[in-house]
């Protein structure tokens, strides 16, 4: 039993009313820590300790931060056994997904903010009669949001480039998993980062993560989770002209074109649809396969789907483990309920899997394929955030586009062809921010990552992280007196 405290200016404590919340395994529906209930008044603590923090940190060359990110990942890297062991017992993920993604790609997060750095330019423009600079300024203090599905990931993903830029960061991590953000604070208080440079507040995101977007002296705010928390956010960020970045949900198409390698690829396929159990933005929850493959496709896809082993979290053979919360379940299988009134058929799963007395308080849902579905109902185009996938049939590249694009999100999509080309061509014709040709999920930490339409607002990765981070200013010196 873990008893978490916000850090605030170098110090674990208790929220000021000292009121808590619950934190459980979503998997056993054990007790596992309690986080403090922080409102308004701990957000002020913390900005306050972040404003005294920034001259200092703010005033260290980019390479002084840049090396203090490095000892960042190498403490953490140190405990890598213990954050995936937290991850999993927090969200219910499998442990070999915590252990190869939240866990490896905190570690790289800080150092490739690090490194990224040494490419960085101060362009000049130069005039007859005069030079432009531009510099970078840190944007000031950074109000990052995170949501439950890949806890330390995205949080790392936002701190790590705030603080090589210069800014103070309040984190305010999803209250259903504080633990491995506690433990980046562990980290950041051991290698004795400044104190006021770092702080998290735990709490409820309507209360204490609202106090932290409407407080004045937070500049900016970077906010990863749900589309509707995202138009609240926005709603009140906008009108104090905060930088803002927003990345929402997805309702993400694979295509699986005529001559697609389906059977070699299916693993790849069913992880697309069914990793972290469905629970990942990315997701590709609607699968559009071409007419002429559909029998043969459908026969793979739900033996390989069918052999997927559910169960304990901790167990390293465990493919999928349970979902983020009993509520959620409900919300999952409410969707699964609307597509069976939708006319939907459920060819697999759809079910809570009987998995004995340990894990029977555990929020675990089967893998569920439906198909049959119009590719504009409801259950089609609705964000689920679950374990459940449908499946659409088309004739043409044409439909197949037009269904990809009917949804009101515009993250993300899969095309699977071995004609490139043509790949890459329906690729440009997709409403979405991005598309892997091939393969999903295959990361490389310079490009753009974000969504179109109600998938948000900006880019983070690389380069646009820095930049988000930033404010530009430019110098125009006139030598021509
Ligand atoms: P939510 O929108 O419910 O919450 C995200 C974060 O915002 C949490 O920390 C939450 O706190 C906080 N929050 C809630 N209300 C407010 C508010 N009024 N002001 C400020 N903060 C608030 O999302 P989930 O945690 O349920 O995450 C799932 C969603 O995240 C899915 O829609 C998914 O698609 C999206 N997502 C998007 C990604 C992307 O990169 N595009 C990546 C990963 C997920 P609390 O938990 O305490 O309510």
């Amino acid at each position: 039993m873990i008893h978490v405290q916000n850090y605030i200016n170098g110090t674990f404590r208790n929220s000021i009313n000292n009121n808590c919340i619950n934190n459980l395994n979503p998997a056993t529906g054990d007790l596992i820590a309690t986080i403090p209930k922080s409102d308004l008044n701990d957000i002020d603590l913390a900005v306050n300790a972040a404003k005294k923090a920034f001259p200092l940190w703010s005033n260290l060359t980019i390479n002084e931060r840049a090396n203090w990110l490095k000892k960042i990942a190498n403490e953490l890297e140190k405990r890598f056994d213990e954050v995936a062991k937290l991850e999993s017992k927090d969200t219910g993920k499998p442990i070999t997904l915590a252990k190869n993604v939240d866990a490896t790609r905190s570690v790289s997060n800080f150092r490739f903010f690090a490194n990224l750095i040494e490419e960085l330019e101060n362009p000049e423009f130069g005039m007859d009669d005069a030079m432009n600079t531009i510099i970078r300024k840190p944007a000031g203090i950074a109000g990052l949001i995170t949501p439950w599905n890949l806890p330390l990931y995205l949080l790392s993903w936002k701190v790590a480039p705030a603080l090589v830029m210069g800014n103070c960061v309040i984190a305010k991590p999803s209250e259903l998993t504080p633990l491995t953000a506690n433990l980046l604070a562990e980290v950041i208080s051991d290698i004795g980062l400044p104190k006021g440079v770092f702080n998290i507040i735990h709490g409820y995101g309507n209360e204490c993560g609202q106090s932290l977007v409407e407080h004045p002296d937070i500049n900016l705010i970077s906010f990863t989770g749900g589309t509707q928390t995202g138009k609240i956010v926005a709603k009140t960020a906008a009108p104090m002209f905060k930088k803002l970045s927003l990345e929402l949900g997805g309702k993400n198409a694979t295509i699986i074109l005529e001559d697609a390698d389906f059977i070699s690829n299916i693993d790849k396929i069913a992880r697309s649809a069914f990793l972290n159990q469905g629970q990942v933005c990315l997701c590709g929850s609607r699968i559009l396969v071409h007419e002429s493959i559909y029998t043969p496709f459908m026969e793979n896809f739900v033996k390989h789907v069918s052999s997927m082993r559910i169960g304990d979290p901790l167990d390293e053979n465990t493919a999928l483990g349970s979902l983020i919360s009993l509520e959620h379940r409900e919300k999952v299988e409410s969707y699964i309920e609307l597509a069976i009134e939708e006319g939907g058929k459920i060819l697999l799963g759809g079910k809570r899997p009987e998995l004995g007395e340990k894990f029977s308080r555990g929020a675990f849902l089967e893998p569920t394929i439906i198909e049959g579905l119009k590719f504009n109902s409801r259950t089609s185009t609705e964000e689920i955030f679950g374990p459940v996938v449908t499946i659409h049939r088309f004739k043409q590249v044409e439909d197949a586009i037009k269904i990809a694009n009917c949804t009101k999100y515009g993250l993300a999509a899969s095309i699977w062809t071995k004609d490139t080309e043509l790949g890459e061509s329906i690729a440009k014709r997709l409403d979405t921010g991005m598309v892997w040709i091939n393969c999903w999920l295959h990361r490389d930490l310079r490009v753009p990552f974000g969504g179109v339409k109600s998938s948000g607002v900006g880019r983070e990765g690389g380069f646009y992280s820095l930049e988000f981070f930033t404010e530009l200013q430019n110098i125009c010196t006139f030598y021509d007196l």
